[in-house]
Formats: C-alpha cells, sequence, structure tokens
C-alpha cells in the first residue's frame, strides 16, 4: 500500500490501471442502495461486499482502488440525518480497502474519494469548503495514498474551490472531471449527462475551465463518469492545454435514484479498443466509472506498457 509504484509508473512513461465503478457494482453482488446515501451507507451495512469489489478489482489488475466515500460526502451525509457518523462511515470505507489490500499481497495504490456529491449549488461555495475540508482531513488521516477529487459532475466554481482545498494535502492529489457534448453547439462543455430523459447538465466551454484548473492544479487529470464517445475527444483537449499526466474512466449507462442503469452491454474487447485510443492519444491512467464493472478492468491489462 503506497503510491510508489504508482508513482515509478506515470514517471517511466507507463499505464496505471485504475477500478471500476463502486456503486453500480455493489448493487450487482447483492448491497441494497440507500433512497437518500446511495452507495455511502453499504460500508456499515454491507462491508464484505464492498471488501469483495475491492478484491474483484485487484485480481482484475488494477494498480489503484478507491475507497467507497464518494456518497459519503459530509454535506450530504448532514443533509440526509447522518450527520452524526460522518467520521465512521469514511474511515471504515478506508479500512475495509486497507484490508483488501492487505489480503491481496500486491502493492495496489489507495485512493480516497473526496466527491462534490451533495453540493447542491444553492448551497454557495463558503458552505461547501468546510466539508470538502473535513471529508480531506480523515481520508488522509486514516492514510490513504493518494485523494481523487471526484469533482465530476459540478461546476466550474466548485472544482476550483475543491483544487484550493486540495493544494495543502500531503498526498497526492488527482482531478477528476466529467464532460458532456451540447446538444446545440456541438462544444465539448464540462457537464454531464446521467439521465435518458433530460437533457444534459452543461456548465461552461471544457476547454476554457481546462486552462482555469490547470492554473491551479499540477498532479494528473482525468475525464471522468463522462460517457465513451466524449472522452476520446476531451483527452484529446487536455492534451492540448495541460502539461501534466493525463487519466479517463468513463461511464456506461445512466442513472435513476438509487439506481444505476445499464443501457447497454460493453463488451471488454469493444472497451479496449476505446481504450486503446485513450492512451494513444495521451492518457496514462484509465479505469472505469458507473457502469464499468471488473470483466472491461481486466481486458486493460491487454494495454500494459
Ligand atoms: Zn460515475
Amino acid at each position: 500500500m503506497s503510491y510508489n509504484i504508482v508513482k515509478e509508473k506515470l514517471d517511466n512513461g507507463k499505464l496505471v490501471i485504475l477500478d471500476g465503478a463502486m456503486g453500480s457494482e455493489l448493487e450487482k453482488n447483492g448491497a441494497q442502495m440507500d433512497k437518500k446515501l446511495w452507495c455511502g451507507t453499504s460500508s456499515i451495512k454491507f462491508p464484505e461486499i464492498v471488501k469483495k469489489v475491492h478484491e474483484d478489482y485487484i485480481e482484475a489488475g488494477a494498480d489503484v482502488i478507491t475507497t467507497n466515500t464518494y456518497a459519503s460526502t459530509p454535506i450530504s451525509m448532514k443533509n440526509y440525518g447522518f450527520e452524526n457518523s460522518i467520521e465512521e462511515y469514511n474511515k471504515k470505507s478506508v479500512l475495509i480497502a486497507k484490508k483488501a489490500v492487505e489480503n491481496s499481497n500486491k502493492d495496489i495504490a489507495i485512493a480516497g474519494s473526496v466527491s462534490a456529491s451533495g453540493s447542491f449549488y444553492k448551497l454557495g461555495i463558503k458552505t461547501m469548503i468546510p466539508n470538502f475540508n473535513e471529508q480531506l482531513k480523515i481520508l488522509t488521516g486514516e492514510g490513504v495514498d493518494l485523494i481523487i477529487l471526484e469533482a465530476m459532475s459540478s461546476q466550474a466554481e466548485i472544482v476550483q474551490a475543491m483544487i484550493e482545498c486540495s493544494i495543502k494535502v500531503k498526498v497526492p492529489v488527482w482531478l477528476a472531471i466529467s464532460c458532456v457534448i451540447d446538444n446545440d453547439s456541438n462544444e465539448i462543455m464540462l457537464g454531464y449527462n446521467d439521465s435518458m430523459d433530460t437533457p444534459p447538465e452543461v456548465y461552461e466551454n471544457f476547454e476554457k475551465s481546462l486552462k482555469k484548473f490547470s492554473q491551479l492544479h499540477k498532479s494528473p487529470i482525468l475525464i471522468a463518469h463522462s460517457n465513451i464517445d466524449v472522452t476520446g475527444k476531451a483527452i484529446k483537449i487536455a492534451k492540448k492545454n495541460f502539461n501534466g499526466i493525463i487519466g479517463a474512466y468513463p461511464n456506461v449507462g445512466f442513472y435513476e435514484k438509487p439506481h444505476w442503469i445499464y443501457e447497454d452491454n460493453m463488451k471488454p474487447e469493444d472497451f479496449l479498443i476505446q481504450a486503446k485510443s485513450w492512451v494513444e492519444s495521451g492518457s496514462q491512467i484509465i479505469g472505469g466509472c458507473c457502469g464499468i464493472g471488473p470483466d472491461l478492468i481486466k481486458s486493460l491489462s491487454n494495454l500494459k506498457l
């Protein structure tokens, strides 16, 4: 358990494999999703299933596994009546990831997921900042090897606030953001599209956002929770505008609270073809988000350089 192996690979131009989805995979393995906190409650109610999902990804060849803390943000937990359990849920999630790594006898890095889940924009950035800091403090205090800011479906201002909170953190911090194609202009935008029935949530031009973020953030930037089609295009834009390391972990399917629905069954060989093109475009970290499980992650080992 350390960042060394990841650093060594990145420094030597090699590929780092991330894990895939947590929420959709937990559900597939029988964990019941909470109507409000989604997969946040699983670390307490279904710790063995959470551990199994981590173990499945390690078995599939992941170099990095991510804690089940995406949905356990202090802001969501306070909002949904879990305000007394913030430390417990977040600490337990790190503990489960550590156990999975220990059992594997492999050198796997643990990424603490600090997310903007539940950061309803109306709350204002000032309210959100102490909540980001709270989750960062708990996860780094528990000894995660790196942090992934899963800012994914967030407005540029939220992403910037999260980056600013992360600057003082002692472990490496990766930034994961999502993008979408605007139906009207066909431009690549910072934004997301989870639902089949509603138009995408669109914030601002992705290139413009990226230029802002890269002023503050020098560690890896990942195109995350974005559909397969836009991911390849976004990687090319990122490569042009960011000197650091670029990665991607896309999704397949869509969300219907509290379930992730698989709209199509992507085959490992098709995922591999996509991943190959992302590597050729300069992506050095690849994994999966919602709807992408160990079978697809396993196909990435064919890319290992
Ligand atoms: Zn996702």
